[in-house]
């Protein structure tokens, strides 16, 4: 029987790539979305995966919908946490709503997918959480004090609960993607994407397919023992 794989913010831009590749590697599938509807429906309708609607943000939410997947679908092998939302602004602008929004989402959002999987991942001795953070998690960001601070925090997460889950088969690991071609990067203005892509070694922007490769190779028996790693996946830009 093959494993199933559950990835948050799994209809559309890298977690939909994400989806897809889990799939074509043999996975079963679902994916959790928060409020598109129309965008998970087409998501849901060209490959065929079952898509479930709630917010990563609301725990009690979390607990509901993964006890549905793993009454419906089966017990959850894989957990991709890469639902992600930013909410920027200069820090002497940015509001406490602004601050609660991304930290909800972004990094309680971890927490409250992880720990409801966690005691059966435990219990059947094996268990993949990969957390998709960002470069701005190991840099920082102008404008972004809210999502760098979260995206710091899924690193620190990553690395406490690999040690937690490392005796039980269960690897928890963290992938900082640079700056990918989705919606989220597109809708910033052009002159300031040639800006950052001027930062970037190999000279583009990364593709949403490069990050699902990489979730494959970690999600896989291969990859058992790595474990509490940051897999930088930037063209260089770290670096720079
Ligand atoms: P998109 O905005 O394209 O997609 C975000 C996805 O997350 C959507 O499916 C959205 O659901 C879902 N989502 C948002 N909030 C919630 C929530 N509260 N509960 C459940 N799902 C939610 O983002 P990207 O594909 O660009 O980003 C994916 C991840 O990668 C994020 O964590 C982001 O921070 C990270 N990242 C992205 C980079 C980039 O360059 N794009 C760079 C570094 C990191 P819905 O469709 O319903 O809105």
């Amino acid at each position: 029987m093959s494993r199933v794989a559950l990835v948050t913010g799994g209809t559309r831009g890298i977690g939909a790539a994400i989806s897809m590749a889990l799939k074509e590697a043999g996975y079963t599938v679902v994916a959790n979305y928060a409020g598109n509807d129309e965008a998970a429906r087409e998501f849901s309708h060209v490959t065929g995966i079952k898509t479930y609607k709630w917010s990563v943000a609301d725990y009690t939410a979390c607990e509901d919908g993964i006890r549905q997947i793993e009454e419906e679908v089966g017990p959850i092998d894989v957990l991709v946490n890469n639902a992600g939302i930013t909410r920027d602004a200069p820090f002497h602008k940015m509001s406490r709503e602004q601050w609660d929004q991304v930290i909800g989402t972004n990094l309680s959002g971890i927490f409250n997918m992880t720990h409801p999987l966690w005691p059966g991942m435990r219990e059947r001795k094996f268990g993949r959480i990969i957390n998709i953070s960002s470069i701005n998690g190991q840099k920082g960001q102008f404008g972004q004090v809210n999502y760098s601070a979260a995206k710091a925090g899924d690193i620190g997460f990553t690395k406490a609960l690999a040690q937690e889950g490392a005796r039980s088969g269960i690897t928890v690991n963290a992938i900082c993607p640079g700056y990918i071609a989705t919606e989220m990067v597109m809708a910033v203005p052009e002159k300031v994407r040639e800006s950052i892509i001027s930062t970037i070694p190999v000279g583009r922007l990364g593709e949403p397919d490069e990050i699902a490769r990489t979730v494959v190779f970690l999600a896989s028996d291969q990859a058992g023992f790595i474990t509490g790693a940051t897999m930088t996946v930037n063209g260089g830009q770290y670096l720079t």
